[in-house]
């Protein structure tokens, strides 16, 4: 069983680094601005001399991260990994930002990346302009799902990013292309302000509340994203449900049927686009760097295996949990709106 964990407290941000393609940009600029007088203003040639060396604390750096404002270049908007989805036939991801202000002991970001600095791509008019191009390659009729959540929380930044404010009136103008908001914030403000989209999923990754307490940490607690979903849900935006990953306990069954209860008792039928859930599994290389950075971790103290080169709970325990979720979520929406994830 997981203890509640001492280390919810707000990171305070002291540097940023600034590259040199993208210093005048009016974007950066703003952000500097809105970040107050107390900063240190680093200008950099790339981000990557900053961001990729090896040699770099990712745990000491997570209490207090760096931000750099970068431009992104080459491949703006991918396909998504195998496995991904929810339930759409042509899937892309693409990251304006790379790595979250929340530290979950299960996020693949922290075996991903030599450094916890956050790295903000501000070049929002390129990554639109590849989505087009995306868009472009497919027929007008077709559904095309853009994921915004892979490398960061989509709205955990947004007072400083304003991600959603940028992009949802781009959105707003394609039909045919879905944005997923993945996020576990409570900064649903800007949300609020917009009208909602018929082809945008805000879609929380919820946990049962004694696993988020123990290994979710930074972010808000399931009772505010609860009341964060009941709001969005009120003011019209379509919600999506993510049990990803799902975690393991002695009170697996009691804590989920909990969850289960709690989210649905707020939520109206109508107001849901997708439900989905997924097992927990890490690379085996990442699952290495991970476990090294984190070596007393209770998550990783668990009953973990590799099969097929990932770190996971056996094959027999991640099928029990799934099927334990599909059970009880069909009692609550319809199957059709029901999807699994899988990544390998
Ligand atoms: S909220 Fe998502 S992206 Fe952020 S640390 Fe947790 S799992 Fe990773």
């Amino acid at each position: 069983v997981f203890k509640k964990n001492s280390q919810n407290q707000r990171t305070i941000l002291q540097t940023i680094y600034l590259e040199k393609d993208i210093e005048k940009h009016s974007r950066a600029q703003d952000i500097i601005k809105s970040m107050g007088k107390n900063l240190s203003l680093i200008h950099c040639n790339h981000y990557g001399e900053v961001f990729n060396p090896k040699s770099q604390n990712f745990r000491l750096q997570k209490q207090n991260p760096a931000l750099i404002l970068a431009k992104k270049t080459g491949r703006l908007v991918l396909p998504v990994p195998t496995g991904f989805g929810i339930g759409g036939a042509h899937n892309y991801y693409f990251s304006h930002m790379l790595n979250c202000l929340y530290d979950c002991r299960y996020c693949f970001l922290q075996g991903m990346y030599p450094s916890a600095n956050y790295v903000l791509f501000i070049n929002y008019e390129d990554f639109q302009s590849s989505i087009d191009a995306t868009l472009a390659q497919h027929q007008h009729d077709e559904k095309i799902y853009f994921f915004s959540g892979y490398d960061c929380d989509s709205l955990a930044y947004e007072p400083i990013s304003h991600f959603v404010q940028e992009f949802l009136p781009f959105f707003a103008k394609r039909a045919n292309a879905i944005l997923e908001l993945r996020t576990k914030s409570s900064n649903i403000r800007q949300l609020l302000q917009l009208n909602p989209i018929e082809n945008c999923v805000v879609a929380y990754s919820l946990t049962p509340d004694a696993i988020a307490k123990a290994v979710e940490h930074k972010a808000p607690s399931i009772a505010k994203r609860v009341q964060a979903i009941q709001k969005l849900a009120a003011a019209g935006w379509k919600i999506g449900l993510r049990f990803d990953p799902l975690i393991d306990d002695e009170n697996f069954e009691k804590y989920y049927q909990e969850l289960l209860d709690n989210v649905f008792s707020i939520l109206s039928p109508s107001a849901i686009h997708s439900v989905s859930l997924g097992p927990l599994r890490f690379p085996e290389k990442m699952y290495k760097r991970i476990v090294k950075l984190y070596p007393n971790e209770p998550l990783f103290a668990q009953s973990l295996s590799t099969r097929d080169k990932h770190i996971s709970y056996s094959a027999d325990r991640e099928l029990q949990m799934k099927n334990f979720l599909l059970d009880k979520i069909k009692n609550y929406v319809d199957t059709t709106l029901l999807f699994q994830c899988n990544p390998l």
